[in-house]
């Protein structure tokens, strides 16, 4: 890929795990709104739950989750009572009192580090998400593991909820970029983790990786890679390190003269790519990879993949639950997000009432320009015209974005048939920026969102 084309397309851009996306969320969204919508949902809408663990033991430099330190349990312990009375609360609220009965077809521990709860809580705080909810057989459990503080107890207790999926942090495995974002992981304590999960039968592992960190090299990415590998994740994920300190404050202690530039970030996404091509993986959107027989490969397989707040996912509910602390829900009415202050959060919660704090509702144009979206990211191809037609919206509006989609077609980045839009290989990783073309709100200039390369 030529260096000026890198330059002009590394913008900053949203990566579209929502649409509309975070940073036009208002205020407007209330508790009250959002216990209509809960109260809204039909008995039998599957459900999607997102529980947020807002702790970690030791923080990582480059982190852009709503997390904080927790150096000892005492916060995390009551951070759980206000978790589980908003379980209380929303279950109620679905089923008019009693157990929520609509069927739950995925339920995702996230933070934070989920594999800071003790072993103990972790089954409490299953067996009551069992009592308030409707789970079945089929229903997948996963959880995000931080190998720092996933102790052998917490995997056991986890196989005995039924957990099936869990993701493990890596980013990077040479001891000199671990040290430039505070991270210190061996490759041992990654095996042991993963080796343990799949002991007690949690057999669906992700991995997540990061380019683009302090310090980091190409020869740093093919042996993180190369050790990687032969543990065989069902999954890989790899991330460009986002660095936004005007947002994130602890990312201020990583140097800026530390981080590779634009044609180095590209390299290195590059070869991580055709590692995990050559190693048989099949390429997901423009951050994912899977193995032939998971899960994500045969949704995009099947054009059935889709994208939430946890990125790319077979996930097709369209009722997703966010709660704890900064938790975002995704409801056929809009978006409601929670207050990410854990004070706060607790604070409201314990007046019996849900913690919103932004949110927006969508129209049913959100909703055609969400679809060709999220078709465009995972499908990298979109009929505008079929999804107009499909939303009941005038397509005059969407046509717009074919201008500003016509430098991208003569970089050879993608081709346009009529109200069809493909990207071309070349422009795989750019698709954020097609996708950009499409969005109602996005500002030209907006800074706030991270670079697309
Ligand atoms: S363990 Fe994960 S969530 Fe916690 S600080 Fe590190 S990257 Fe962020």
């Amino acid at each position: 890929m030529p260096t000026e084309l890198i330059a002009k397309y590394d913008a900053r851009i949203p990566r579209y795990t929502s649409y509309p996306t975070a940073p036009h969320f208002h205020a407007g969204i209330t508790a009250e709104m959002f216990r209509g919508w809960l109260s809204a949902l039909a008995p039998t809408q599957e459900l999607s739950l997102y529980l947020h663990i807002p702790y970690c033991e030791v923080l990582c430099w480059f982190c852009g989750c709503h997390t904080r330190g927790a150096p000892s349990y005492g916060p995390v312990a009551n951070y759980l009572s206000s978790l589980k009375q908003e379980i209380s609360m929303v279950a109620s609220h679905l089923g008019k009192g009693t157990r929520a009965p609509q069927p739950i077809r995925y339920l995702h521990f996230g933070g934070g580090s989920p594999s800071i709860l003790s072993a103990p809580d972790f089954e409490d705080l299953m067996g009551m998400l069992r009592d308030a909810f409707s789970f079945h057989d089929t229903t997948e459990i996963a959880i995000e593991l931080d190998p720092r503080t996933t102790q052998p107890d917490l995997i056991a207790s986890m196989a005995r909820c039924g957990v099936r999926r869990a993701s493990v942090g890596v980013q990077d495995l040479t001891p000199t970029v671990q040290k430039a974002i505070h991270r210190i992981q061996p490759f041992s304590m990654v095996e042991r983790t993963i080796t343990g999960l799949r002991d007690v039968g949690i057999n669906h592992i992700n991995v997540d990786l990061m380019y683009g960190l302090p310090h980091q090299t190409q020869a740093n990415i093919r042996e993180t890679i190369e050790k990687i590998l032969p543990l065989a994740p069902d999954r890989l994920a790899v991330f460009g390190y986002a660095h936004v300190p005007w947002m994130r404050k602890l990312q201020n202690l990583i140097p800026e003269a530390a981080l590779p530039g634009a044609p180095e970030r590209w390299a290195q996404a590059c070869l991580a790519r055709e590692m995990l091509l050559s190693a048989g993986y099949v390429e997901i959107g423009f951050d994912h990879y899977a193995h032939p027989s998971d899960d994500l490969a045969i949704a995009l397989s099947k054009g059935t993949l889709n994208r939430n707040f946890q990125g790319y996912t077979s996930d097709n509910t369209t009722a997703l639950i966010g709660m704890g602390a900064s938790g975002i829900s995704e409801l056929p009415q809009g978006y409601a997000v929670n207050d990410a202050d854990i004070a706060g959060y607790a604070a409201t919660i314990a007046t019996n009432t849900f913690a919103t704090k932004r949110g927006i509702a969508v129209s049913v144009e959100d909703k055609a320009r969400r679809a060709i979206i999220e078709r465009l990211m995972c499908d990298l191809r979109v009929d505008v015209a079929a999804t107009a037609t499909l939303h009941g919206v005038d397509i005059s509006d969407l046509r717009n974005a074919y201008a500003r989609l016509s430098e991208m077609e003569n970089d050879g980045l993608l081709t346009r048939s009529g109200d069809i839009v493909a990207m071309t290989e070349a422009g795989r990783p750019f698709v954020r920026s097609a996708c950009a073309a499409f969005d109602r709100y996005l500002v030209a200039g907006e800074q706030r969102h991270s670079r697309s390369v």
